[in-house]
């Protein structure tokens, strides 16, 4: 057989393997489940490419006058449980691979809770700081036009993700709905709760990452109420966790975000560093803490470690210093496999983003539920299922860990791989 046009390598021709980047990540993690796969690792090459990859360009005129072009992705990594799902991500460090990645993990996240979701992920390379209001809504409405094509309520549903908000999905819905000539509330989720949002959305991420930490706790006979807590990221995820913990009388002694690191050991009044994050853009200058360096926040002796900032966080570097009983990952892909390996070898106790970090997907899909039927549910309603998927899901992948002696993360991968291929299987090969 000639085999020279048969690209059945792990990674995707434009991808350079020399350096693969994040989406080299998502093939290791991959290639990791792969033993416990039984007769469906046949059809796991179809995890190491995503389905779909788009680029865009988005040129956009500046409230100077002068025209800027920026690049914008929409990579859907698999679509058979159903539609893609997966954030939109303005930050000037996106690029194909880190967006590839995202949308493997969204695959991932979808499946190892049980959503009849896909994967995806889309990005713009945008630093959103140095844009007016004005100038971030044209390159939202020119994107989402560009991205058109592949997205649609049935199809593919983005939502919010690192800088990205309920009004810029407003603008994404608007402008999704303009082109096609109905509006179509069920195209993103995300929304504000006047555009067919839905009640609890906003904090769901980090209401989930709290949920699967009283799981962990039971896991490690920790107690929730005296525990020691550090956050990376105070923003809609970290923010949001670091509120539930201190509300269940937990001590959150350090939080590290883009402006520095702060730390009191008694615990930090987090009501009052979160009025002040609101007033000046971030946790520095916080008058009732002391400032730390970010060597000594990762090796704090904590109960719970919540990296919930961007991905690459816990590396080789710094993983043998952590001394954290608990990693909790808010983020997406904090952690590399090499770090994975040094903390489980120190006995650190990992909950993986694809399970601690599911709390935004799901109440996503309750969303996405509520604008087909245009019936709206209670807040309470929504946290209680949303604390019954998370708990169900944490309890699923435990035993598998159990069962094969493997890490939470491998298992996740374990139950969510085989949902995937699964389906494929039954479906088949078309045309
Ligand atoms: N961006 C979030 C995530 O990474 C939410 C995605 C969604 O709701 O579709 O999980």
């Amino acid at each position: 057989m000639n085999t020279s046009d048969n690209n059945s390598s792990s990674l995707p021709s434009w991808i350079d393997p020399h350096n693969p980047g994040p989406w080299g990540i998502f093939v290791q993690q991959i290639d990791r489940v792969t033993p416990y796969l039984g007769s469906l690792s046949r059809l796991v090459d179809t995890l190491k490419r995503p389905k779909r990859t788009l680029i865009v360009d988005v040129p956009v005129e500046l409230d100077n006058g002068t025209i800027a072009h920026f690049e914008g992705y929409r990579v859907q990594h698999s679509l058979a449980l159903g539609p893609g799902k997966g954030g939109v991500r303005f930050h000037p460090d996106v690029c194909l691979s880190e967006v590839m990645a995202l949308s493997g993990w969204m695959s991932i996240k979808s499946a190892a809770v049980n959503l009849p979701f896909g994967g995806a992920k889309g990005g713009v390379k945008i630093d959103v700081r140095q844009h007016s209001l004005k100038e971030i809504e044209r390159v939202t409405r020119r994107y989402t036009s560009e991205i058109g094509l592949i997205i649609g309520p049935d199809k593919d549903i983005p939502a919010p993700d690192v800088n990205t908000n309920p009004q810029i999905m407003a603008w994404m819905m608007d402008t999704y709905s303009m082109n096609i000539g109905s509006t179509a509330t069920g195209v993103v989720t995300g929304k504000p709760i006047a555009l067919g949002g839905s009640l609890g959305r906003a904090e769901a991420t980090g209401r989930g990452v709290f949920v699967t930490a009283t799981e962990a706790a039971k896991d490690c006979n920790i107690n929730i109420a005296g525990a020691k807590v550090a956050v990376q990221g105070f923003g809609n995820v970290g923010g949001t966790a670091a509120r539930l913990f201190h509300e269940a009388g937990a001590q959150v002694v350090a939080v590290y975000d883009h402006t520095g690191v702060i730390y009191r050991e008694q615990g930090l009044d987090i009501p009052a560093l979160t009025q002040h994050v609101k007033t000046t853009g971030g946790v520095a200058g916080f008058s009732a803490a002391d400032s730390m360096n970010p060597d000594e926040f990762w090796a704090l002796p904590v109960e719970f470690l919540i990296p919930a900032a961007l991905e690459g966080q816990i590396t080789e570097r710094n993983a043998g210093t952590v001394r954290a009983k608990i990693v909790i990952e808010g983020a997406n892909g904090p952690t590399t496999p090499q770090a994975d390996d040094i903390m489980r070898d120190n006995g650190v106790f990992i909950v993986p983003d694809v399970i601690a970090n599911a709390g935004g997907v799901t109440v996503s899909y309750f969303e996405w539920v509520q604008d087909f039927s245009s019936f709206f549910w209670s807040e309470e309603e929504i946290n209680q299922r949303l604390e019954v998927i998370m708990r169900q899901a944490y309890r699923a992948t435990s035993e598998v860990a159990r069962q094969h002696d493997i890490s939470l993360r491998t298992a996740a991968f374990v139950v969510a791989c085989t949902r995937m291929l699964q389906a494929h299987e039954l479906r088949g090969l078309y045309p």
